[in-house]
């Protein structure tokens, strides 16, 4: 009988993971809703953080932040083909900067952050494809829409303590000059 309950169990988690992720393609936005936030916001948003996922491997990623155990999300995470994955609402708090501190002197950024992940192993050798970089360029400038976004951090910048994050490791910053923001980026205290 525990035989039996097992194999339905197992066939049925086959069944979920037989269900192949596909990626939505470029610029285009998929939900996956991550269970890993804190609903809505105890601050006005101001703030875009830039992470990479430390993987190549984007539906790894979405399931990663599907999974509760993980107590980890972001915002959106952006595939090397310029697909868009949103996690959850920017009106509710992901976990993505952990313990931080910003430029302004402010902690706990995550409280008042979008978080954009970027799939890319964070070697710094890893190239971040055009399609990726026009897809996180036209993600920051809807969010500079919907709020008054007056900076781009990194997450290396922001992490406490200095050197506990490196990420988004060689991402081209200069890409994101045109919006005119003050971009942080490197170890605050290097
Ligand atoms: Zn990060």
């Amino acid at each position: 009988m525990r035989f039996t309950f097992s194999l339905i169990l197992l066939l049925g988690v086959g069944t979920v993971f037989a269900q192949d992720f596909v990626p939505p393609g470029r610029n285009k936005i998929a939900w996956h809703q991550s269970p890993n936030y804190t609903p809505g916001r105890s601050m006005a948003v101001d703030t875009v953080v830039l992470h990479h996922t430390a993987s190549d491997n984007l539906a790894g990623t979405v399931k990663w932040f599907e999974m509760r155990e993980s107590r980890v999300s972001a915002h959106f995470t952006v595939g090397k083909d310029g697909s868009i994955i949103q996690h959850l609402s920017t009106y509710d708090t992901a976990w993505h900067a952990g313990r931080s501190l910003d430029f302004f002197g402010r902690t706990s950024v995550n409280r008042f952050s979008v978080g954009i992940e970027i799939v890319n192993i964070g070697d710094g050798v890893d190239p971040y494809p055009v399609e990726q970089t026009l897809a996180v360029e036209h993600l920051i400038s809807v969010m500079i829409r919907r709020f008054p976004i007056k900076q781009i951090t990194s997450h290396e910048h922001i992490a406490v303590p200095p050197g506990r994050k490196p990420d988004p490791k060689g991402y081209p910053w200069p890409t994101l000059e045109r919006f005119g923001l003050p971009m942080y980026f490197g170890r605050q205290d290097g």
